[in-house]
């Protein structure tokens, strides 16, 4: 099978050149058609010879994504469903608020975490992204944030489908080219990456120096409940997972954020929040309440408006810096844990 394009680094496509006979400054041009603007055809690549173009044909495929459905929410959220090369099916959603313009991207076709609360898990694990995808995906959503509400985007959340420390390589591999001059040069400060807790690669993101912003999708704070709804506890305990914490802070001096999602009777009682207040005093961070969105089937409900107000009080009694997310997009399934694919056949 062809190599994709956008697999391969800058040095690498120049040594690709060499070996053809051509100068290896048409790298830079190459790089710019893959990544500033990005193309689906080698032909589009106009600056470039036919016999060129023809080589770059016979070696290597690009990466595709197109874009099949837009559906937009009552308060202005629109998810997004693209096809890829092999016609598997991934969900993009924007999130527009006052002063921003979020993406929420994917990063894998389904999930293999397996999360009970989680209507992405139900897809099960059908491959990763490739970075060219992932890139491509903000790629579009930026595209449509400027015709939606006349601006780029603000900010990137990866926290669509998919687990990305599960998909590390490519992961990283886009954000360098988000990140980049090469690419669309956002800042780090304005990309999250939420995981459900792959504590070794939560490691590796501090020894690699990747600077975006860490979330933790925690839930729960004892080894209990918190293997009862997010299988991956078994294998990365929460003394597992404070240890990495503690190194990813003491390397990067990051604070980390934490997603907690307010289960009705589950993990929103007095005794869990006193946990959580508790487990967070191991680096300086801030704490996300989550609403959940009902998936059904699943046997989960949110919260009550008063067990989420005490929840959130008793938080803030402790000096904890705590914010409650509303739910958004729900009307068209786009809402955190909603992404599942329901339109793939439409
Ligand atoms: N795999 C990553 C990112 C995707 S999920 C992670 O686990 O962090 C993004 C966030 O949505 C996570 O905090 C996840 O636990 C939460 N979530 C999943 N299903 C949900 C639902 N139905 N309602 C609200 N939040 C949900």
């Amino acid at each position: 099978m062809k190599n994709d394009i956008r697999n391969i680094s800058s040095d690498a496509l120049k040594s690709w050149l060499i070996s053809h006979g051509e100068k290896p400054f048409r790298a830079k041009q190459i790089m710019h058609w893959l990544w500033k603007q990005p193309v689906q055809d080698f032909d589009e690549m106009t600056n470039l010879s036919k016999p060129l173009r023809h080589a770059l044909k016979s070696d290597f495929v690009l990466s595709q994504l197109h874009l099949v459905t837009t559906q937009n929410s009552s308060d202005g959220t629109v998810k997004t469903g693209f096809r890829l090369s092999d016609n598997e099916f991934i969900e993009g959603v924007l999130i527009p608020s006052k002063e921003r313009v979020t993406a929420c991207i994917s990063t894998q076709v389904g999930c293999r975490m397996g999360c009970k609360f989680c209507a992405t898990a139900g897809l099960g694990f059908h491959r990763n992204l490739s970075a060219g995808e992932i890139y491509l995906q903000v790629w579009h959503l930026n595209q449509i944030a400027e015709e939606h509400y006349k601006t780029g985007l603000s900010n990137i959340v990866i926290m669509g489908m998919g687990e990305p420390l599960d998909n590390y390589s490519a992961v990283t591999t886009a954000v360098q080219f988000l990140t980049g001059d090469e690419g669309l040069g956002m800042s780090h400060r304005r990309i999250t990456l939420s995981t459900a807790g792959v504590a070794d690669k939560i490691k590796q993101m501090a020894d690699d120096g990747i600077k975006i912003k860490l979330s933790l999708s925690l839930h729960a704070v004892n080894d209990k409940l918190r293997s009862q709804i997010m299988p991956i506890n078994n294998k990365h305990t929460i003394q597992v997972l404070a240890e990495s914490l503690q190194y990813y802070h003491g390397k990067t001096n990051h604070r980390i954020s934490y997603e907690y999602v307010l289960l009705k009777n589950i993990n929103d009682q007095e005794i869990h929040a006193r946990e959580l207040a508790e487990f967070t005093k191991i680096t300086p961070c801030k704490i996300n309440l989550i609403e959940y969105n009902p998936v059904s089937g699943l046997g989960f409900e949110k919260s009550t408006e008063e067990s989420t107000q005490r929840f959130m009080k008793f938080l803030e009694g402790r000096n904890l810096i705590v914010k409650l997310r509303r739910s958004r997009g729900a009307d068209v399934d786009a809402a955190c844990g909603q992404l599942a694919n329901k339109f793939r056949n439409k």
